[in-house]
């Protein structure tokens, strides 16, 4: 679906991204984790052209999407941005519009066109999907954080992407919320949707992913399955490594 070659990112002097490889497959689940400041939100953030490559390209489903350097056709990245969609840290919702509305308002929010929008029954659809049909109504203040990130997971759905990209999408919730969440996201895993997830959830990284990608200053630093950072040993540091910093080693 994805394929990321030879990234590279620079804020002035100091290289956030150096040279990042990645493949992602049609309806693989990839977490990344890392330190904080190794590049995972970077990372995703410039698959959705949240900030703009100094280097290297990214293959969106076997075509060009974005090469770093150059200016970017203006049709071509609208066409691939259609194609993903994105969970912030921060939910994103629009206070004065409730749950029902800010998904119905999903696609103009992106630029589509408006005979694409979700209408109210696609809208209730979509929040029953998220457990939130009795919701509808309420405003985000009388909803709490999982269940406003929900909701963006609801509104992200309204816009039918084909990959879904996640940005630590528990970390600015009260730990007994972070459960429902990470439920949303494992069942869009088991349906097959694409998945790439920045987390600090590791027990949640190992159960739901195909592959689990750890960066560390920048560059990735192991690109394996769950299986593989369990059983990783000595004669593989690197993914020894990855397996440490998840909290798995003896
Ligand atoms: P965390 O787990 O803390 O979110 P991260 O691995 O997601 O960390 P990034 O957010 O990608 O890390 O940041 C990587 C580095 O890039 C950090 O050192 C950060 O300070 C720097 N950085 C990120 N965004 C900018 C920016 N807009 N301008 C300058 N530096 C930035």
């Amino acid at each position: 679906a994805l394929q990321l070659r030879g990234i590279q990112k620079s804020y002035g002097e100091h290289q956030v991204l150096k040279s990042v490889d990645m493949n992602v497959g049609i309806g693989e689940v990839i977490s990344v984790i890392g330190p904080s400041g190794s590049g995972k939100t970077t990372l995703i953030r410039t698959v959705n052209m949240l900030e703009e490559l100094n280097g290297g390209e990214i293959v969106l489903f076997g075509e060009d999407f974005i090469k770093g350097g150059t200016t970017p056709d203006r049709n071509r990245v609208r066409a691939g941005m259609q194609r993903i969609g994105m969970v912030f840290q921060s939910f994103n919702l629009f206070p004065h519009k409730t749950a029902l509305e800010n998904i119905m308002m999903a696609p103009r929010y992106h630029g589509k066109p408006a005979e694409l929008e979700v209408n109210r029954k696609q809208a209730l659809y979509l929040l029953d999907r998220v457990g939130l049909l009795m919701h509808a109504d309420k405003y985000p203040h009388q909803l709490s954080g999982g269940q406003q990130q929900r909701v963006a997971i609801a509104r992200t759905l309204a816009l039918s992407p084909d990959i879904i990209l996640f940005d630590e999408p528990t970390s600015a919730l009260d730990p007994e919320m972070v459960g429902e969440v990470l439920k949303v996201i494992q069942d869009l895993a088991k349906e097959g949707m694409t998945l790439i997830i920045v987390t600090h959830e590791m027990d949640f990284a190992l159960s739901v992913s195909d592959r689990v990608v750890m960066m560390e200053h920048g560059v990735i630093q192991a690109d394996a399955s769950p299986a593989q950072i369990i059983n990783a040993d000595s004669s593989t540091p690197n993914l020894l490594r990855a397996r440490e910093f998840m909290g798995k080693a003896e």
